[in-house]
């Protein structure tokens, strides 16, 4: 059995330097140096192989080096496979630290003051505090619930929402389609932290955006496929959306003709809002083979195929 990495240079380096120490009676290989293909047991990638299936027919695990598995084709991953997502410490870190930030220049106009300093223009807008400020956070999983506690923690009048009831203290907890209309009532600023399934996909559309507060402002890191761009930019038109952070666009690189680069009420970053830090997530990754060759086979990380996610 061996453990094959498709991933960087930098992640090879360091993960291959600490499985060959940690557990030496592995192979641990660097794509596209598989060594023997039918003793891969472990593959830990972004985007699979195409042809996983023929080229290691006895892989058992499937690790994503990130959090989200919708670059995955499930329909391609035999049923007997178990897919585990990347929950580091490092990547939670750094979303908490990009949505504080995204947040705080919302809630603080920023991209207001930008407009008007290329206009040379002096204008302040009398602004709220923190706790008076109603931030919504959609998807309360591994990301959005420490996300939505941080916000919480500066002060910001913090809900979320998720399929499942979800409690963090400080925050207004909403579940299931049946609350999501109270908590997007209560959304000045909403942030997108779900997964993008078959039922996520386009959620952040016309529809959904006339059922927050006017002149709501939002905020994308979780996938450029939840949001319809067109209905976007008309809510931005009309004022019922005021400003937009997105850090992933759908699809990415967003194409040079996209009317996104030039809106000034938008703000884009290159999906950057958080990665797997290399030195946690190879002791998460490490840790997790350690396991399961222990005979463990639940893992809070595994992906639950029917809900895509
Ligand atoms: P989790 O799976 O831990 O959490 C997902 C949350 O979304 C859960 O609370 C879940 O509810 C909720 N949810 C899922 N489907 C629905 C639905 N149909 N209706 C309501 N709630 C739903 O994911 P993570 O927090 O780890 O990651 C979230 C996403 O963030 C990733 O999938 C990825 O797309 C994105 N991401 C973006 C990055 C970037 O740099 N921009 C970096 C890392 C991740 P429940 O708890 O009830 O299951």
């Amino acid at each position: 059995m061996s453990f094959l990495l498709k991933s960087t240079k930098e992640r090879a380096d360091v993960w291959g330097a600490l499985f060959r120490s940690e557990l030496p009676d592995l192979p641990f290989h660097v794509w596209p140096e598989t060594g023997n293909p039918e003793d891969v047991q472990f593959l830990a990638t972004w985007e699979p192989p195409p042809d996983l299936l023929t080229t290691f027919p006895n892989l058992e695990v499937i690790f994503s080096v990130g959090a989200g598995v919708d670059q995955f084709d499930m329909t391609r991953i035999p049923d007997h496979v178990t897919i585990i997502r990347m929950i580091e410490s490092g990547l939670t870190d750094g979303m908490v630290e990009y949505v504080n930030w995204a947040v705080l220049t919302l809630h603080r106009d920023i991209l207001a003051y930008v407009r008007q300093q290329r206009q040379h223009e002096w204008k302040p807008v009398h602004n709220k505090i923190a706790s008076q400020r109603r931030v919504g956070v959609m998807g309360m999983g591994t990301l959005g619930s420490p996300v939505a506690s941080a916000l919480a923690g500066a002060g910001f009048l913090c809900s979320g929402w998720s399929r499942s009831r979800h409690e963090v203290e400080g925050v207004t907890s909403y579940a299931g389609p049946d609350e999501l209309d109270a908590f997007l009532a209560a959304s000045e600023i909403l942030v997108c932290l779900l997964p993008l399934t078959d039922a996520t996909r386009g959620i952040l559309n016309a529809s959904l955006f006339s059922r927050l507060p006017k002149g709501a402002q939002i905020v994308n890191v979780a996938r450029g496929a939840h949001l319809v761009v067109p209905d976007l930019i008309a809510a931005l038109d009309s004022g019922q959306l005021s400003a937009a952070i997105l850090d992933v666009t759908s699809p990415e690189p967003l194409p040079a003709d996209s009317p996104l680069w030039d809106d000034q009420r938008v703000l884009i970053t290159p999906h950057v809002a958080s990665v797997s830090q290399t030195e946690t997530a190879g002791r998460v990754l490490l840790d997790t083979v350690r396991r399961y060759l222990a005979g463990e086979r639940n893992f809070h990380s595994m992906v639950d195929r029917s809900k895509g996610y």
